[in-house]
């Protein structure tokens, strides 16, 4: 079974192959991801209309890449399968209408994939791992906790009442004046840090369920860069240090506590064998992934995290996504519509006709 997958969800255009093996295992026989960085960061964030212009401009050349770099034809797949939300309307509608085309030309089955599923099937993908597991997706864009079931059975246990800690750390570097994306810089500068001399709030620690609160970090932060600016006039490079360290490990520290909870809910449930995965661009910092992996250890659960090119977005988790849902006999017609919201535990774009 090989599929093509498409994503355009928010600003990188990617296409993908991958392959379901004999033995049950997939493989990534192309991925190819076109970031948009560059045309966004005059303005500070993706403008929508200038990224779902540039998907669609770039979907083609993807698509004949992916294929050539896989080393396949139209002819040797099976299906293609598509983000069809959640994201910038415009771009998910340039990624369905490029795989409708594909699919009207070929005859090719058409399949639609929710992006958040992508991301939270991906340890399957990587590492094999086997139903149920706990999904903790942090990203630049959402922060849950998921069980996950099956290709279309997800429980949410909880998540981000405001920020995503990838927007956390992209608005720290800015209030800062360090680069973006923020987290690598944050990262790299909070390793000189000290992490005591700042400290930062942990939201909503006092409260028993998984929700987290990122955006009184940012609050606190300004209030702390303002108050060292009053009366010293400006920001040395020690304090600056301090600031990320600060914050990096409250992040860590409200991640790391959430995931007790949910680890906790997850095996009063399933007791055997806790896995727990982590994806989403959140997942390369390397002091949260060693809080995690702590957590983790304590609770005597596996920890499982992609290789970053496939943490962060990109199309190879759409087609396997897509190979799963195929494979559970998901097809999707001309209708299938662009969702810009799609919350995971709903059910699949097949199953609600036509989507809204
Ligand atoms: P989504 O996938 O939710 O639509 P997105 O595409 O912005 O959002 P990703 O590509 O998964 O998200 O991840 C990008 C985010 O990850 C950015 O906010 C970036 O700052 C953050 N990030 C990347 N590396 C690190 C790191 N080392 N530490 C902390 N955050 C990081
Ligand atoms: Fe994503």
């Amino acid at each position: 079974l090989t599929i093509l997958g498409l994503e355009s969800s928010c600003d990188d255009t990617a296409a993908a192959v991958v392959r379901r093996e004999m033995d049950g295992s997939a493989t990534v026989m192309s991925s190819i991801v076109f970031g948009q960085t560059d045309l966004h960061s005059a303005y500070g964030g993706v403008v929508p209309e200038i990224a779902a212009r540039a998907h669609a401009e770039k979907l083609d050349h993807c698509v004949r890449d992916a294929l050539d770099a896989a080393e396949v034809t139209l002819a040797d797949l099976d299906a293609v399968a598509v983000t069809a939300g959640p994201g910038l309307i415009g771009g998910v509608i340039s990624g369905v209408m490029c795989a409708k085309g594909i699919a009207a030309a070929t005859g090719l089955p058409l399949v639609g994939v929710n992006h958040l599923a992508g991301h939270a099937l991906t340890p399957r993908l990587t590492d094999g791992v086997t139903y149920p597991y706990l999904m903790l997706l942090v990203s630049g864009g959402h922060c849950q906790y998921l069980i996950v079931r099956g290709p279309e059975d997800f429980t949410r246990l909880g998540g981000t009442i405001d920020d995503a800690p990838g927007e956390a750390f992209d608005k720290t570097a800015r209030l800062l004046g360090l680069p973006q994306p923020g987290g690598p810089s944050v990262q790299a500068e909070a390793e000189n840090g000290d992490p005591r001399r700042y400290r930062f709030p942990r939201p909503l620690l006092d409260r028993p369920d998984c929700n987290l609160s990122f955006s009184g970090l940012k609050t606190a932060l300004m209030r702390m860069r303002d108050q060292i600016v009053a009366e010293k006039g400006g920001l040395t490079r020690q304090d600056r240090a301090d600031l990320c360290s600060g914050f990096q490990a409250a992040v860590a520290d409200v991640l790391s506590e959430k995931t007790r909870r949910a680890l906790r809910i997850y095996m009063a449930e399933n007791p055997a064998c806790p896995t727990v995965a982590v994806a989403g661009g959140v997942a390369a910092n390397t002091a949260i992934r060693a809080a995690l992996e702590t957590i983790c250890a304590e609770a005597g659960a596996e920890f499982t995290a992609p290789p970053l090119a496939l943490c962060t977005d990109n199309a190879a988790m759409i087609a396997y996504a897509g190979i799963e849902r195929f494979e559970i006999g998901a097809r999707d017609g001309m209708d299938l519509s662009a969702r810009p919201r799609w919350p995971l535990d709903q059910s699949s774009p097949a199953m609600l006709g036509s989507g809204k």
